[in-house]
């Protein structure tokens, strides 16, 4: 009976079954994967189905060119699959339209390197078997037995429960069409392959919105009433911005490697504030805060008022912006509209092929100069590579002094010992970096002080399954914040200012905060400077220091002291004995 009908109608289920289970399979794979592990909702399965059968109209329509259709349609999603398959292998996570953000943000180069620090040759196998079954399920598919008006029908349906129904109603719900459209593209982005065509599409936006940005900061209304208690004194201020640095792996604040043996000889000149941790793991989504006046309640703030470049040009400070990450290629991102605002720039990672190697000493010359340069008022930025991943690429051979398990936590694997040991050369070297512009600055005995602090940590099997290398903070753990920050004043400021040694250092702080203790480091008052907010202001006051994606929504935002695991201290003690 069933069966008879079915003819009445003319549908080959059968066939359309086979095509079906060939389009969806590219994008059901990946999801199947996520739903085993418990990674995600079901949500994206139930999407990543029904956007499957948009495949069926071309199809439907042209039944002549079935298996020409479903091959190129086929290949364009079994690439985009790849990608999914590949990113769920290597973070254990659903890919998003933000990987693909932070994935040009840190450029291309810099996702190989990510690329060979994470892959395994079981993935091969994983891509080979993936891509059998899929040519399998290609060898099923067949000409539909249906034409004319039942396959037109058909298609019709087909387009209307896929996108159709998602467009119509939300355009229904929804105030305006743009925003029904974001809501479709929430609904179609689970699918294979329009996660990446349509997070192409957002970070092209990202870009002409970071342009436009450049021309926006210019416009933005200069800070109020603002005032220096230093007078035309002539003054160099200087900001060293580090990276993927976590200080629990710094001899400085109490790891048992000896990793940061020119800052432990600084120690007594230093401020070394011991509890001070980024709100985001990564570069640009940290520094859009730790720069400027946003923080994650407020983190469109770096939007709307000045970044510190602007605020010391506005002091009367000659900016410079020295670099060692890649901003060469002047692609406007986020950092080169920081970096633009000053001066002047120095851009110094001018490689083309970003695995090469690249030493964070080339910024010690230039930073001499600039030092030299005859201008009043000095403002200076040193953005290092620091600490970041490959960390073999981090330092020259000579620093390579952890080289075995002496010192290391005993639960390490053996697979795992070059990469911890690697990272740790790495912290030694940025040692050296940072006590060497410490060392210059000190030699041209100008009157300032000098700030050193990480974007963010980073998790070089620190944290409590051992397991964990790198930074995600859709899983977060401690040493991915907790990162090292520090001032060294001159002797002149010192005379000059009540250089309080005796500031307690233990307070606990977000680097999202940094722009109110740097002015209250360098004497300027304004009326959107909040004194609660520095880390050396009598009046400050303690907070929760949130951590998260903002844009989220409010429940993403957690404080970090509930991530703060006991763990990591035992391991650490562990790593002592
Ligand atoms: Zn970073």
């Amino acid at each position: 009976m069933q069966v008879r009908s079915e003819k009445n109608w003319g549908v080959d289920w059968a066939g359309l079954g086979w095509l079906f289970l060939f389009f969806w399979y590219f994008s059901c794979a990946p999801q199947l994967l996520i739903q085993i592990t418990g990674t995600s909702g079901f949500t994206g399965f139930r999407q990543a189905f029904l956007m499957s059968a948009l495949w069926l109209v071309p199809v439907l329509l042209f039944p002549a060119k079935t298996r020409a259709i479903a091959g190129v349609i086929g290949a364009v999603l079994w690439l985009g699959s790849l990608v999914s398959l590949g990113y769920f292998f290597i973070y254990g996570q659903e890919f998003s339209q933000s990987v693909i953000f932070i994935m040009f943000e840190s450029n291309m180069a810099e996702s190989s390197e990510y690329l060979t620090q994470y892959f395994a040759w079981w993935m091969i196998a994983g891509f080979a078997l993936h891509t059998v079954l899929a040519y399998l399920l290609w060898r099923r598919v067949r000409p539909l037995q249906m034409t004319g008006r039942p396959a037109y029908a058909m298609a019709v349906v087909m387009l209307l429960s896929s996108v159709g129904y998602p467009l119509i109603s939300q355009t229904l719900q929804e105030k305006t069409f743009a925003a029904a459209m974001l809501k479709v593209e929430a609904r179609v982005e689970p699918a294979v392959p329009w996660q990446l065509v349509l997070g192409y599409r957002q970070y092209r936006e990202q870009l002409n919105n970071m342009q436009g940005m450049l021309t926006d900061a210019a416009k933005v209304p200069p800070l109020k009433n603002l005032k220096s208690s230093q007078g035309e004194q002539p003054t160099t201020l200087v900001l060293v911005i580090g990276e993927s640095t976590n200080r629990q792996r710094m001899s400085l604040y109490g790891y048992p490697r000896n990793t940061t043996p020119n800052l432990d000889k600084l120690r007594n000149d230093l401020l070394v504030f011991d509890d001070v941790v980024t709100p985001r793991p990564y570069t640009i989504e940290a520094l859009q805060q730790v720069l400027t006046f946003a923080d994650e309640e407020n983190p469109d703030l770096y939007l709307k008022t000045p970044s510190i470049v602007s605020m010391m040009k506005q002091a009367g400070f000659k900016t410079y912006w020295i670099t060692n990450q890649q901003t060469m290629t002047k692609r406007n991102t986020m950092l080169t509209t920081f970096s633009e605002q000053a001066d002047e720039q120095v851009y110094l990672n001018n490689n083309r092929n970003q695995n090469a190697r690249q030493y964070d000493g080339d910024v010690l010359a230039p930073f001499a100069k600039v030092l030299q340069e005859d201008a009043p008022k000095k403002f200076i930025v040193v953005h290092l590579l620091g600490t970041h991943m490959s960390y073999q690429y981090r330092y020259p051979p000579e620093f390579e002094k952890f080289t075995d398990r002496t010192g290391a936590p005993a639960r390490l694997r053996d697979d795992q010992v070059a990469t911890y040991n690697s990272y740790d050369n790495a912290v030694l070297y940025n040692d050296f970096v940072v006590s060497s512009l410490i060392g210059e600055y000190a030699k041209k005995d100008d009157n300032g002080f000098l700030l050193y602090l990480s974007d963010h940590g980073e998790d070089v099997f620190d944290s409590e399954s051992g397991n964990v290398l790198g930074r995600n903070e859709g899983k977060p753990t401690a040493p991915m914040y907790t990162i090292p920050f520090m001032v060294w004043a001159s002797p002149k400021w010192r005379q000059g200012h009540e250089w309080n040694l005796t500031a307690d250092t233990s307070r606990p702080y977000s680097s999202s905060q940094l722009i109110h203790t740097w002015a209250d480091l360098a004497g300027l008052s304004f009326d959107e400077y909040d004194a609660s907010k520095s880390i050396v202001s009598a009046s400050f006051k303690e907070r929760p220091r949130m951590i998260g994606d903002p844009y989220a929504g409010k429940k993403s935002l957690i404080d970090f002291s509930l991530i703060k695991p006991k763990a990591v201290k035992k391991e650490l003690e562990t790593a002592q004995q």
